[in-house]
């Protein structure tokens, strides 16, 4: 007799063993008082409220007024599912809205919306590898799993370039022949160190040696351009980028995926990706939200500016209270434990002791030996709600006895 639950089982206790099972917190977010939310620690309704500390709901578009009526208002008037896949009944006015207004984004002629930014990397970059046969991808160490899963897809060549190392991607560049197809895919920002790639001297890498560009730009759109069309954007280097996948679901603050790219790029992925085709459109309540937030985040930079400000104020007080925080250029703050069991036990003890929620980033969303709390401060984060959460840290790394070298 095969045990197939014992498989299961022993897989799981791998994990526990190695201190990283992962368990998620049960939260009710509140709208309107975002980052406030109710954390249910049982199997019951009993519930007190936290600060969440960790969302990617990076500006709290989540709860930005015109996004919520844009949604109550889209399910009052056509419903609350899409009603099939884009091909048979499922593309609404709304989804090709959004289309327009992403390309508008990005400076492109057009723009594709996926169920998530991850099926968009997946099935995109899968996609690239059937229409260029026989091309190379150059992929940055340090790229999503949803890139990493595209890309093994597609199973074309791949070449590992060191993370943000031009010289290394240069010296692969030269070796490759001139007349295979290269794809070099990589992001802006990196979300768990919060680096930022160096898109121009890229983008001129990518001239040279005439190869294709395709930019993960999750982590910055809606944050950062004078629109909030990612880095691409504020480096002007749109026009150098062949594709540029985005999502709705962090800084905009819905759900769903998208690239942006030539019509010609467009109509293709739409053509084969099968991730694309054969499955339900997104519901137009989420599309007419991601629409609405594109809107407000493209014609004022008050709240981009406000997270700057904010993730740049917590830096300091954090680095101030000798908390090892490690360095940055983003709006984000990684604070180093380096150590799984460690690093669960200081969010445990965060959300136990002082109601403060933070996930613990754990291998394999970061290497071994630079687990970490990656905090997320957004424009709702005020002076007192970071004086609270630097008096717990401060707490927390002397009750557990933690490294305080960044
Ligand atoms: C979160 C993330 C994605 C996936 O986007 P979703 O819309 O959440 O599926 C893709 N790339 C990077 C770098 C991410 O961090």
């Amino acid at each position: 007799m095969i045990d197939y639950d014992k498989a299961f089982e022993t897989a799981v206790k791998a994990v526990q063993t190695e201190g990283r099972y992962r368990v998620f917190a049960d939260l009710e977010r509140i709208c309107g008082r975002f980052p406030k939310a109710k954390y249910h620690p049982g199997n019951d309704e009993a519930s007190r409220e936290i600060t969440v500390w960790c969302s990617n709901d990076y500006l709290g578009m989540g709860q930005h007024p015109a996004v919520v009526e844009a949604m109550q208002k889209a399910a009052g008037e056509v419903g609350a599912g899409a009603g099939g896949t884009r091909n048979i009944a499922g593309t609404t006015h709304y989804h090709v809205r959004l289309e327009r207004a992403l390309a508008d984004l990005h400076q492109k002629e057009a723009a594709l919306l996926f169920t998530s930014g991850y099926v968009a990397n997946e099935a995109t970059l899968a996609t690239i590898a059937r229409i260029l046969p026989d091309c190379i991808i150059l992929s940055d160490e340090l790229n999503h799993a949803s890139m990493i899963e595209g890309i093994r897809g597609g199973r074309s060549v791949k070449r590992i370039w060191r993370h943000n190392d031009l010289e290394h991607l240069e010296e692969l560049l030269i070796e490759l022949p001139t007349d295979r197809p290269k794809v070099i895919a990589f992001e802006s920002v990196y979300s768990m160190d919060g680096d930022i790639a160096p898109l121009s001297e890229i983008c001129a890498l990518a001239k040279k040696y005439n190869a294709f560009t395709y930019l993960d730009e999750v982590h910055a759109v809606g944050l950062y351009g004078a629109r909030g069309g990612g880095i691409a954007e504020r480096d002007d280097v749109l026009d150098q980028i062949d594709i540029i996948e985005g999502t709705l679901g962090k800084a905009f603050g819905v759900m769903g995926g998208y690239i942006a790219a030539s019509a010609a790029i467009v109509d293709a992925i739409r053509s084969y990706a099968s991730g694309f085709i054969f499955t339900t459109a997104l519901s137009p309540v989420l599309v007419a939200g991601a629409l609405a937030s594109v809107e407000v985040l493209k014609t004022s930079n008050d709240l981009r500016e406000k997270h700057q400000e904010r993730a740049e104020r917590l830096k300091t007080v954090l680095a101030e209270a000798d908390l090892p925080v490690m360095p940055s250029v983003s709006h984000i703050v990684p604070i180093k434990v380096g150590e799984p069991v460690l690093c669960k036990k200081v969010t445990d003890y965060l959300l136990q002791r002082h109601d403060i929620y933070v996930q613990p980033i754990n291998y394999p969303t970061v290497p071994k030996g630079t687990e970490r709390l990656r905090l997320t401060p957004t424009p709702l984060h005020d002076d007192g709600l970071m004086d609270t959460l630097r008096g717990a840290l401060d707490d927390a790394w002397t009750a557990l006895k933690l490294s305080r070298a960044a």
